[in-house]
């Protein structure tokens, strides 16, 4: 079996440390990717600390992944060796079922995280925070040649979970879309609702980050906590994409849509969030939820960022670093993604 070295979370509360992992042995399919970088989401944060109550120890999270094909399978026929590659946040589905067939991996029944699940062969999955990794080759995407990779890896889960839904609701010109909070995601919600033409407006909690906002893209930028300013742009979105991982401010933002306009959750909030019937019935809005997105939408995303030349603002980090970066985007100081140097890996 491959071995790698990676970081991991051996429970929900003390910090990731070197882990020693063995990968499986690659079967006809599959391909042995060595890995580059990797992004660091804040959902790797939720199940390090198992926030949402099903993590199984020790964990190695890491779900933006990008690195160079080192082997392929007999049977592989999309990539070969030194190709550059990525993995996001899925390594298999069932194949048959109806979300499978349409192209939506993500809701299949039997869809296996790239962290977090039990793979094929029983064996928990290991994420990115790993050297090396063993990937079937339905779930390996292609890096455009344009694209450096540690600004690609971040397009693999927060690139992929904004661009699916600005796909789904119509994101173009002559509409206008809203991205509440400018971290991971919403920074490449901006950037690629920006490109498709739309109207953009970040919606954050300071007036920190606005001149960034305005540097990727966005028209406008409106301060949460300002209510004369959020009552003045009631009924002026078609979407809004709410990247926010806490409950708040859900029915001020309902308000902020026109008649028929969708807002998509798509920060995962652990408690249940309250929400007023009467904002949603006068206007007939919609409240709706998004999960990342379909392998084909996946190479659609990365080929349109090949094609306007976006990718993730990151900043780079060593690996030891982990720790202290996961208390950074805890506090939002990050802009606008961490990404992992796996070459400062220390050997387990
Ligand atoms: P992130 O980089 O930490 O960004 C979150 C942003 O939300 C922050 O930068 C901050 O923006 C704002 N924020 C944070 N705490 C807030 C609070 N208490 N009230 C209001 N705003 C707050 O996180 P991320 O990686 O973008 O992920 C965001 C969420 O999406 C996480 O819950 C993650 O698990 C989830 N996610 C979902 C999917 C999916 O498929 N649906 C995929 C990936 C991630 P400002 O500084 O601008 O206020
Ligand atoms: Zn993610
Ligand atoms: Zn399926």
């Amino acid at each position: 079996m491959p071995s790698a070295s990676s970081y991991a979370a051996f429970d929900a509360t003390s910090p990731l440390g070197p882990y020693a992992l063995k990968r499986r042995d690659p079967g006809p399919n599959d391909v042995v990717i060595n890995i580059k970088y990797c992004g660091i989401c804040h959902t790797d944060i939720h199940f390090t600390r198992n926030d949402l109550g099903f993590s199984k120890y020790p964990l190695v999270p890491g779900h933006e992944i990008a690195g160079i094909v080192e082997a392929v399978g007999s049977d592989v026929t999309n990539c070969k060796p030194g190709d550059r590659v990525g993995v996001g946040c899925l390594v298999n589905s069932c194949r048959t079922c109806k979300n499978c067939a349409e192209d939506l991996e993500q809701y299949c029944p039997g869809m296996i995280g790239t962290y977090g699940a039990i793979d094929r062969d029983g064996t928990p999955t290991q994420g990115g925070y790993s050297t090396l990794v063993v990937v079937d080759e339905d779930f390996v995407l292609n890096i455009p040649a344009a694209l450096p990779l540690d600004g690609a890896a971040p397009l693999l889960c927060a690139g992929i979970t904004t661009y699916s839904p600005l796909r789904t609701w119509g994101a173009g010109p002559g509409t206008r879309v809203a991205i509440v909070g400018l971290g991971g995601l919403g920074h490449m919600g901006v950037k690629l609702a920006a490109a498709m033409g739309a109207e953009v407006t970040v919606i954050s909690t300071s007036d920190r980050k606005r001149e960034d906002a305005l540097r990727m893209g966005a028209k406008h930028f409106l301060i949460s906590k300002d209510d004369a300013a959020m009552t003045a742009a009631a009924g002026s979105f078609d979407l809004i994409l709410n990247t926010v991982s806490a409950a708040s401010e859900v029915n001020k933002l309902i308000s902020l849509l026109d008649r028929d306009g969708t807002m998509v959750m798509l920060g995962v909030v652990g408690e249940p969030v309250p929400v007023a019937a009467l904002p949603l019935i006068f206007g007939r809005r919609r409240l709706a939820g998004s999960l990342i997105g379909g392998l084909a939408e996946t190479q659609e995303m990365l080929d349109f960022c090949g094609e306007h030349g976006i990718t993730s603002d990151i900043e780079i980090i060593s690996v030891d670093k982990i720790n202290e970066a996961y208390e950074r985007m805890l506090k939002s100081e990050v802009r606008y993604r961490f990404v992992m140097d796996l070459s400062t890996m220390p050997t387990a």
